[in-house]
């Protein structure tokens, strides 16, 4: 967080808004929900206070924090951080070739603290709630921003609690507790987590705050900060394309949100990307939603696919995804198991990015995109891969053994039986 030219304000926070009802509220207090219809609210701006320019970002420190104006935390003081953010958005052209594609970029999530996207939300949430004198986080999960949340709440000295679907990633549950986060699995989805941590805070609300996905204000503006430097790193442009695993949404809206910022700003010309929600055909209610021209999801039954991170029935914050969707003329796509666990082996092979199943999943739509033509061969398209391939051992596509395609495991004297 060095600092040039400060001549305005740390941030340009000024309120927070209500996107179903259009009502403002205090920020400068703990929000949730909007106390009139149960919707997420937006952090709002006063862009027209921002006195520094892209080039003044340009010689801050290469973390999230140097688009501070833009972000609701008050000062550098307020700022609890692990060192994320300026993730790597590397070209992937061999993969392009194979895609029949000119350009394609990976924004390489897994590089952060805790190995996955969840940073930048916790980073920004927690260093918020601590900011506004919140006393405790509770939070369902599907792993990674239970992981996420307990190294940053640990940083910030505060209690969280985390309720995780037994069947998360195993590496996500040994994090929690490392950082020393009170953990309990539970044996169902992450709706019903969501059940029982919401039950916990009603119980005892003065010492628990509840955190999940877009109950509190602050998670997405923290995510939104992919948006910032993907604009950035293309030298203040915005690609023609942009890929999104959407379990939330969070990331998807964040982005959308993030790039109407700039374009306010003067940072970037229009158009926006169009934006692409990706889900599994395990668990797609977005995509259902989307299809159906409905402006809401349903809950999606037997959600189940091995991009965990995805695996959310229903979406609080369902009805902006898909306006982000359709406003951008963007799409929403699902994809197998099966084939997202070959693209992520394909990758790896030809780029030696190991994406996550979530990143993974993006390619194989953009492979679906592109051969349906929605993508054209000149389009400038950017994936997130929203974490480390290596935090999932489960998925990844090694066996070993004797059987049939394992990794042989030979006696010490050999011999190897080279190919
Ligand atoms: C949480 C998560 C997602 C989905 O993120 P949202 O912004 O909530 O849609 C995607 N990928 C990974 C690896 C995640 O952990
Ligand atoms: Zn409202």
């Amino acid at each position: 967080m060095s600092e040039t030219t400060t001549t305005g304000p740390w941030s340009t926070l000024s309120h927070l808004e209500c996107p179903r009802c259009g009502d403002h509220l205090d920020a400068s207090v703990h929000q949730g929900l909007c106390p009139r219809d149960g919707s997420p609210l937006l952090a709002r701006y006063d862009l027209g206070a921002v006195t520094v320019t892209p080039d003044d970002v340009a010689r801050r420190a290469p973390d999230l924090w140097r688009y501070h104006e833009l972000l609701p935390v008050q000062g550098p003081e307020g700022v609890v951080t692990l060192g994320e953010g300026m993730t790597p958005l590397l070209p992937m052209p061999r993969l392009a070739a194979d895609l029949g594609l000119g350009r394609l970029l990976v924004k390489d999530e897994g590089l952060l603290p805790t190995g996955s996207f969840k940073a930048r939300g916790a980073a920004m949430g927690v260093s918020r709630a601590k900011e506004l004198g919140v006393r405790g986080l509770a939070m369902p999960t599907n792993g990674n921003a239970g992981a996420a949340w307990a190294a940053y709440a640990a940083r910030a000295g505060l209690p969280l609690l985390v309720a995780m679907p037994v069947g998360a990633p195993a590496i996500t549950r040994a994090e929690v507790v490392a950082a020393g986060g009170q953990l309990h699995l539970v044996n169902g989805l992450i709706s019903d987590a969501g059940r029982l941590v919401a039950a916990a805070v009603a119980d005892d609300p003065d010492r628990w705050t509840d955190v999940a996905t877009l109950k509190e204000p602050y998670r997405i503006e923290g995510k939104k900060t992919m948006g910032f430097e993907i604009a950035e790193q293309l030298g203040w442009r915005m690609p023609d394309v942009v890929v999104y695993p959407t379990g939330g949404g969070v990331g998807l809206i964040g982005i959308w949100k993030a790039l109407q910022e700039l374009l306010e700003l003067g940072w970037v010309t229009g158009p926006l990307p169009r934006l692409v929600a990706v889900q599994a055909t395990g668990c797609a209610p977005i995509v259902r939603a989307f299809e159906e021209g409905a402006e809401v999801s349903e809950p999606w039954a037997d959600a189940s696919t091995v991009a965990f991170g995805i695996t959310v029935p229903k979406a609080l914050g369902d009805f902006l995804v898909l306006r982000a969707v359709r406003e951008t003329g963007g799409t929403a796509v699902a994809v197998d198991d099966d084939e997202l666990l070959a693209e992520l082996q394909h990758v790896g092979s030809l780029e030696g990015l190991v994406l996550c199943p979530e990143g993974a999943a993006t390619v194989s739509a953009v492979r679906r995109l592109r051969a349906s033509g929605w993508i054209g061969a000149d389009d400038e398209v950017v994936c997130l891969n929203t974490g480390a391939g290596i935090i999932y051992p489960e998925a990844l596509p090694v066996a070993v053994g004797d059987g049939e395609g394992e990794v042989p495991v030979v006696a010490k004297e050999g011999p190897l039986t080279v190919r």
